[in-house]
């Protein structure tokens, strides 16, 4: 492949003679040719006019006496041609005449040489004429491409001679600050047409480079003559060294750049999906609050809004229908602060700003608050505003919210302090049952601290051997034998004593220590149950807890076939206890580990069931062997007639997708009359026995196993 050239032909210079007397132009022509030149001849001033265009000469030498047109008619002429501007015209003037060397001049002659002609001098005239002609176009090119390039990039420059008191823009900078040529009086017309604010700050360093040789460096925003705003940069210098006082400098139109910029600060500072302000500038406005607060000495509040298991919504509607809801959800928190706001009416004088700082969480500041009550009675308005349905597609959608609290100053009187304490306040209300709110408070504030303690705590208690393994039995309904245990951690604590699981689970799932204690409890109870079925109890069952993360392990499955293989342990003889929202989790892995855990023989027991979904739809798609029915619907059951009937649906219920039911929790003798009755299957309960040790289980076992086959 060629590439094009660029480059353009160069062609030898054209000299053009125009002389009536055909000597004449034959030395003429003779000179020039030995200087290179390529030349053509006219006999008068028509003829050369007529030639000029087609050739295009690059030097023109023009006889003064001719007939027809003389070389002064034919030299005007000439510069009035649209490329005849430039090119060096020598007029051939008659010696010591003074009058026609004026005329030469004023007709546009470039220089004149008087004849009769030095031949010599001839030579070094034309090339000295040729080169100065070269130059002059080599200057004017670059001054066109200067002018181009300034007008691409937007930038102007100035000069500015002290000494001679020129100054002058240039035709970008003319352009930039809408003025036409010979318009605008230089710096000082500059800076009056900057904003007003901007004004005394402009003079100043526009005095400092006139007076003390400083440098300028403004960032402007000009009001033009026509109205309208342009943003500018301008720069400027001294140019040269003393006495030379010349200035120079450039102007740059940044409006663009400056609406870039204003298009990133949105983008930095505002929620792309919601449009509210995001965290960042959440914190800044409440930085500057608390600022005007302490100097007032005035009370705010922070308010962490969370909407309640979001994740649910989002898991089973999809992320399309999550993201419209959080846009509706944000619009009826912005009518609730804002304007016309509803909360303000309601409390006069508080006023509300609202961020959303991602996923579900929002942020409200409350200023100017009378008293913390205010903050409460925001709280419980947002809250009951949320609780109406919301419409989202063909959806209707019902969401609750947990709104924590915290106050300046008593809570604390940074942003980062005010804005932790209101989410742990937040996480405190979620903790109480959700769709409340709490204030955090010293009451709060050690239960953190314990929590903290309790953290560090627990990361030693697997080493230092503190945990161990009790374990419940579970009976048949009907004959009260014993078909198996459920194993349930507990924590020897050095100083506390016995911790139970529900206080110290939940932090090992948070702290991600809940695997190794999965892990743990799971290997105790296998081994367990081997020894029982080695003394005997063949048949003996042993259900473990599983906790979410442990459950999402793949590592689960391995650990339970090793369990099953090392130890000999009949597969159907462990049931994994799962809960509810475990298995929402992730549906389809969830799905996947189901199937491989039945594969293997392993029961599958839901825990806890009527806590959670409680989804009949849910309980059908899963591989399980067991149900279990919570404790809390025992609770006033029999006498409580809701519940009782609760209790012989999920039994009907449970019974009719093949489940074993297991109820949790039972107490007294009319419990399980009543459970007997309604047809459970198994029950366990403090009215057989508490979680033991396995040791005090012997008795037990040895009285009432169904199993025992020795
Ligand atoms: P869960 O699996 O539903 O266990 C039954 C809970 O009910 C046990 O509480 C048990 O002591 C209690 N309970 C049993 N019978 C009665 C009764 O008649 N009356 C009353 N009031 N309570 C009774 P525990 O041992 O405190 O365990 C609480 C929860 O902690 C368990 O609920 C289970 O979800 C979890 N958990 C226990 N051990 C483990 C474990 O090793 N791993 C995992 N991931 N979770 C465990
Ligand atoms: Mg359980
Ligand atoms: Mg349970």
């Amino acid at each position: 492949m060629t590439i094009p050239s660029l480059s353009i032909e160069k062609r030898d210079p054209v000299g053009l003679v125009v002389d009536d007397d055909p000597v004449m132009r034959m030395l003429i022509r003779q000179v020039l040719e030995r200087d290179g030149l390529v030349v053509h001849e006219a006999a008068d001033g028509r003829q050369a006019l007529e030639s000029f265009p087609a050739l295009a000469p690059d030097i023109v030498l023009l006889d003064v006496m001719m007939p027809e047109m003389d070389g002064f008619a034919a030299c005007a002429a000439l510069r009035a041609l649209p490329q005849g501007s430039r090119t060096p015209v020598l007029m051939l003037t008659g010696l010591d005449d003074l009058e026609s060397i004026n005329k030469a001049f004023e007709a546009g002659a470039t220089d004149f040489i008087s004849k009769p002609i030095s031949w010599g001098v001839l030579g070094h005239r034309v090339r000295y004429m040729l080169r100065a002609a070269h130059t002059l176009d080599a200057l004017s090119r670059s001054q066109e491409t200067l002018a181009e390039a300034q007008k691409i990039a937007c930038l102007g420059s100035w000069e500015w001679d002290l000494l001679r008191g020129h100054f002058g823009w240039s035709e970008e900078a003319l352009r930039i600050l809408g003025l036409k040529a010979g318009e605008g009086s230089g710096l000082d017309g500059y800076r009056q047409r900057a904003d007003p604010a901007e004004q005394a700050a402009t003079r100043a360093q526009i005095d400092g480079l006139v007076h003390e040789g400083g440098e300028l460096d403004l960032f402007n925003r000009l009001c033009l003559a026509d109205g309208s705003v342009r943003h500018v940069h301008l720069r400027g210098v001294h140019r040269g060294s003393a006495p030379v006082r010349v200035l120079s400098g450039t102007i740059q139109d940044v409006t663009e750049r400056k609406r870039a910029e204003e298009q990133i600060r949105y983008l930095a500072y505002y929620d792309g999906l919601t449009s509210l302000p995001n965290r960042q500038f959440f914190l800044e406005q409440l930085q500057r609050t608390l600022v005007l607060a302490r100097r007032h000495e005035r009370q705010l509040a922070v308010l962490s809004l969370d909407i309640d298991q979001f994740k649910r919504i989002n898991d089973t509607l999809g992320h399309q229908v999550g993201d419209e809801l959080l846009q509706a959800i944000s619009h009826r928190l912005i009518d609730s602060v804002r304007g016309g706001d509803e909360v303000a009416r309601a409390e006069p004088g508080i006023d509300g700003h609202i961020a959303r700082l991602g996923g579900d969480e929002f942020s409200l500041l409350l200023v100017e608050l009378g008293h913390f009550h205010d903050a409460a009675k925001v709280a419980h308005r947002l809250l009951e505003m949320l609780r109406a349905p919301f419409r989202v597609g063909d959806q209707e959608i019902f969401v609750t919210a947990s709104i924590g609290i915290s106050l300046f100053p008593s809570d604390g009187d940074s942003p980062d302090v005010l804005m932790r304490n209101a989410d742990t306040a937040m996480h405190y209300a979620k903790e109480q049952g959700r769709a409340n709110y709490q204030f955090y408070g010293r009451t709060m504030n050690s239960r953190a601290l314990e929590k903290l303690s309790m953290e560090a705590q627990l990361r030693r208690a697997l080493d230092r051997n503190e945990l161990t393994v009790h374990y419940q039995p579970k009976v048949e309904a009907k004959t009260g034998s014993v078909v198996g245990v459920e194993a349930l951690v507990r924590w020897k604590h050095p100083e506390l004593g016995v911790v139970g699981p529900s206080q110290f689970i939940p932090i090992a799932e948070e702290i991600g220590l809940i695997v190794p204690i999965g892990e743990w409890v799971l290997e105790q109870a296998c081994r367990q149950v081997r020894a029982w079925q080695s003394r005997g109890y063949a048949n003996l069952g042993m259900a473990v807890n599983i906790a979410g993360p442990h459950f999402r392990q793949p590592k689960l499955l391995r650990s339970v076939g090793d369990a099953l293989r090392r130890l000999e342990i009949p597969a159907h003889c462990l049931e994994l206890e799962v809960t509810e929202s475990m298995l929402m989790e992730n549906l389809d892995a969830t799905q996947i580990t189901l199937r491989r855990l039945k594969e293997m023989g392993v029961r599958l027991a839901m825990d806890d069931f009527g806590t959670g979904y409680s989804s009949l739809a849910y309980l059908k798609r899963f591989p399980l062997d067991t149900l279990k029915i919570d404790r809390t619907f025992l609770k006033d059951a029999p006498d409580d007639a809701g519940d009782a009937a609760l209790i012989s649906a999920i039994i009907a219920m449970a019974h009719s997708l093949n489940l074993t039911v297991v109820a949790e929790g039972v107490e007294y003798e009319k419990q399980l009359d009543f459970l007997r009755d309604r047809g459970c299957d198994l029950i366990q309960g403090y009215l057989v026995s508490r979680p033991s040790a396995p040791e005090d289980l012997d008795e037990l076992l040895h009285r009432q196993a169904l199993v025992r086959t020795a």
